[in-house]
């Protein structure tokens, strides 16, 4: 780990900012899904037992982008949405201690009141048109008073934003929080030096979001690199196979042969499905079956992957020392079209018990793994989406190049 971390600094009696990820869904007030506020707890009790004084703040959801929307549009705009109101009780909760909340702007008057171990929360950062404008004016205005900053928010460390990155311009002392740290750990080692054989799973609709990173995969030399999902489609089709109506994207044709001869080339086994379920769009409940690729005529639309490739990719990842997932096998959203998915989150938790790391990102596939019950069976769940897959494209987050080397 080159970064230092917030037990490299000492912190006691001091004024620390942590950039945390409270992006959670929440309806009507109650928080759906209270992960990342669980994820972020360490990080934050261990700044309370330091006795630091903590400042914590995220952004939720995308505000000002959301009600330019709802006015263009003449729709309504529920301002009520993106307070973190209701995290910061939450947080309080589990804290066992108040946390004082910013309220039309009196964040600094309740920094100035605060004691060793108190925890005060800024209101959600994106409804400051300066945060994703990474604004020096708010960057300062952030920066003001802190003595040291921490970045516990891996999924937004791969944007250039105020508080990700401009704040760290007015702070001497910038350091991981330990969820990052763990992340930084996990991927930083499958990255540079993985345990083999090492072997990637892909899956999702978009081959074009998933290019830099299979193509930093196949450099790496990933020894075995499986694409489910609707991507898979993109490459059947540039190979002349019919996909029927299944989701293609036409532009990517010659990419997608580039890079099957790039694995080639490398020494990479590059392995598509070998079937699929399909259902005729016209009656979709009924029709689905399992049929193999070359089959596929042009009124169905797969949109899963079938029983023997199931198999097949449990195969492949026997044996395996390291496995990265990110995406999901099929539209694993509409039953029965997620058993691929699953049968997938299983096998890589079988894998994973008998001594494969595994690493899993992106939120569908993380959904998957939670539906199955499956999360304490993996090695390291990813908190980061794009963060994920460009951290392993090889690219530098400004977010983390900002933090303090040891
Ligand atoms: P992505 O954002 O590219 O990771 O794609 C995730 C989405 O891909 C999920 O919403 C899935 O429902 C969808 N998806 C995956 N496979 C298929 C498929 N075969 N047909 C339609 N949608 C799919």
């Amino acid at each position: 780990m080159q970064k230092k971390t917030i037990k490299d600094v000492d912190i006691a009696g001091k004024t620390v900012f942590i950039r945390v990820d409270f992006n959670v869904p929440i309806k009507n007030g109650v928080i759906e899904d209270d992960t990342r506020i669980k994820g972020a707890l360490p990080t934050i009790k261990y700044a309370v037992e330091q006795g630091a004084k903590v400042i914590l703040a995220s952004h939720l959801g995308r505000p000002l982008k959301d009600k330019k929307k709802a006015e263009e549009k003449g729709l309504p705009y529920d301002a009520g949405k993106y307070t973190l109101k209701p995290v910061a009780e939450k947080l309080s909760e589990y804290l066992g201690a108040a946390v004082a909340f910013e309220q039309d702007g009196n964040i600094g008057s309740l920094i100035s009141a605060m004691n060793n171990g108190d925890v005060v929360m800024h209101e959600n950062l994106r409804l400051d048109a300066g945060e994703e404008k990474n604004d020096p004016d708010f960057a300062k205005q952030l920066a003001d008073g802190i003595d040291v900053y921490v970045n516990d928010a891996f999924g937004t460390a791969h944007r250039s934003h105020a508080s990700t990155e401009g704040i760290t311009h007015f702070v001497d002392t910038c350091v991981a929080g330990l969820l990052m740290e763990k992340e930084l750990e996990f991927l930083g080692k499958a990255l540079e030096n993985p345990d083999r054989p090492f072997v990637a799973i892909l899956g999702g609709a978009k081959v074009s979001d998933k290019i830099p990173v299979i193509e930093s995969l196949i450099e790496r030399k990933v020894d075995k690199l499986l694409i489910g999902g609707a991507m898979a489609y993109t490459f059947f089709k540039a190979q002349g196979f019919t996909v029927g109506k299944s989701l293609v994207e036409d532009d990517m044709m010659p990419k997608a042969l580039e890079i099957e001869q790039q694995a080639k080339d490398a020494g990479v086994e590059f392995i598509l499905p070998t079937d699929h379920q399909v259902v005729d769009s016209y009656d979709p409940i009924n029709s689905r079956k399992a049929i193999q690729i070359e089959f596929t005529n042009t009124g169905l639309v797969g949109l899963d992957i079938g029983p023997e490739t199931i198999e097949i990719f449990k195969q492949a990842l026997e044996g395996a020392k390291t496995i990265v997932w990110n995406g999901p096998m099929g539209m694993f959203e509409e039953k029965p079209f997620d058993e691929g998915t699953i049968a997938i989150a299983n096998a890589v938790a079988e894998a994973t018990e008998k001594g494969a790391t595994s690493i899993v990102g992106g939120g569908d596939s993380v959904a998957a793994i939670n539906q199955a019950g499956l999360a304490d069976k993996i090695s390291h769940i990813s908190t980061g989406g794009g963060a994920t897959l460009e951290f392993l494209s090889g690219d530098t987050l400004p977010g983390v190049a900002a933090l303090n080397n040891r």
